[in-house]
């Protein structure tokens, strides 16, 4: 029973952490890769009610769209 239960525990454990990997893919693909050339060397500017991701690599300034 208890290795049943530990395995259990185990699965969810694994799952959440599937869901939190998920999560931070989303939100680096929202907030920190630039569109352009997928590298991370990136700035949020706030340009009255607009947020732009300026890449520091490429130079490419895309507007964030959050959903
Ligand atoms: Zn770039």
């Amino acid at each position: 029973m208890g290795e049943i239960r530990g395995q259990q525990l185990f699965l969810k454990g694994f799952y959440k952490e599937q869901v939190l990997n998920r999560l931070i893919e989303a939100y680096a693909k929202t907030y920190v890769l630039c569109k352009i050339c997928n590298k991370p060397d990136t700035d949020i500017q706030k340009e009255g009610k607009k947020n732009f991701l300026k890449c520091q690599a490429c130079g490419a300034r895309e507007e964030i769209k959050e959903k």
